[in-house]
């Protein structure tokens, strides 16, 4: 798995000499999701996508961007001490699903995850959640732009 440490203030990350890169990572994660889709603006379809950082790989759209739990957006935490940033999508065809679904150290409560690889070249992009006909994609933030 990809292993990327963002930043969290609440949880007290300790600033270190990779500091600054952590906070810019963690404005540019905030700036992918304030940028909200405009219904009207058809000719700017190519503007709402997102794409797989490490080889722009087309995998999913602003208009997918879903709350999950009244948030767009979630500070996650692995049992191991890794934070992602990781926003929420209600599809990513760019994707494709890895691994049989667990409940394991889920961070949504009846969800289980699966990992979700970036379609072309692979790279670890986030988890594929699904809960009785409920689904989502949460994908970190970091590995997308
Ligand atoms: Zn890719």
């Amino acid at each position: 798995m990809e292993r990327h440490l963002l930043p969290d203030r609440h949880i007290g990350v300790i600033p270190d000499c990779r500091y600054a890169r952590r906070t810019n990572t963690n404005n540019r994660a905030k700036s992918i999701l304030k940028e909200r889709p405009d219904p009207g603006a058809k000719e700017k379809e190519e503007k709402k996508c997102i794409f797989c950082k490490n080889c722009n790989h087309k995998i999913t759209t602003f208009e997918n961007i879903i709350p999950i739990d009244g948030l767009y957006h979630h500070t996650c935490k692995n049992p191991v001490g890794l934070v992602f940033q990781i926003g929420c999508f209600k599809d990513a065809e760019g994707c494709v699903i890895y691994g049989e679904p667990t409940e394991d150290h889920t961070w949504f409560p009846g969800f289980s995850w699966s990992f979700a690889h970036c379609s072309q070249c692979n790279r670890h992009l986030g988890w594929f959640y699904q809960d009785n006909g409920r689904s989502f994609f949460g994908l970190i933030l970091h590995n997308l732009s």
